[in-house]
């Protein structure tokens, strides 16, 4: 079983696919926890040149291509071999971001986002998919906190978190669609909630899965 996490920075991603991974360890299960752009050593590599603040010549073919070979090697290296042992895996992160953020955010075609995806994952696709989902000023407001809390100002935020508040509000209404495109597998989870009441959602739900 294959569940992704996706949302804005600043939803709570991060705390709830820890919270889900321990109450799937305390029920016997094998769950692999790890995250996108990154997970292995090439990865995390590709990962610190995408995000470096200092990049900002980057261009956008070279984004896109840059997450995908990420993900290509996170895919092939660790996700595949984990879920053919039978271990559940559990990423933050997965290629609902790049449509959101490359496609829906900054303007590129959205099949062509999918088509080099589909080639980086070699098809591989999400079980379950918890979009955490958030008001934009929410998230904003979120990571900002988060930046003045670890020392300075702005300049903590990665090269994506300081992108203007209109490309987050095209993000988000991206995600919207993603979950509309693919009512199956993705679920919208109100994340403008008490920690709490959200794991709760999340655990019905992931529970439902492991039955079926
Ligand atoms: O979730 P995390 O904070 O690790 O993501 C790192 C950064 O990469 C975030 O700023 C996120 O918005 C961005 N990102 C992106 N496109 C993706 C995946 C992540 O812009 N496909
Ligand atoms: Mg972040």
């Amino acid at each position: 079983i294959f569940i992704t996490f996706e949302g804005p920075d600043g939803a709570g991603k991060t705390t709830q696919l820890r919270m889900l991974a321990d109450d799937l360890k305390k029920l016997g299960h094998d769950v692999l926890v790890t995250r996108e752009p990154g997970g292995t050593a090439i990865s995390d590599l590709i990962r610190s040149i995408i995000l470096d603040p200092a990049h900002k010549e980057m261009v956008d073919q070279a984004e896109v291509l840059l997450y995908a070979a990420s993900r290509a090697q996170h895919v092939h290296q660790l996700i595949l071999p984990a879920l053919k042992a039978g271990r559940i895996v559990l990423c933050d992160r997965f290629i609902d971001a790049s449509v959101a953020y490359q496609a829906y955010g900054l303007g590129i075609e959205v099949d062509i986002v999918k088509e080099i995806s589909r080639y980086a994952s070699s098809g591989l696709e999400a079980t379950r998919t918890y979009i955490l989902d958030v008001p934009v000023e929410v998230s904003m407001a979120r990571l900002q906190g988060r930046a003045s809390a670890s020392g300075t100002n702005a300049q903590q935020l990665d090269r994506i978190e300081q992108k203007h508040v209109d490309y987050h509000s095209r993000v988000r209404a991206g995600f919207h669609q993603i979950a509309a495109d693919h009512p199956e597998r993705v679920r919208v989870v109100n994340a403008n909630r008490s920690e709490m009441e959200i794991a709760t959602e999340i655990w019905e739900d992931c529970n439902r899965l492991l039955e079926e």
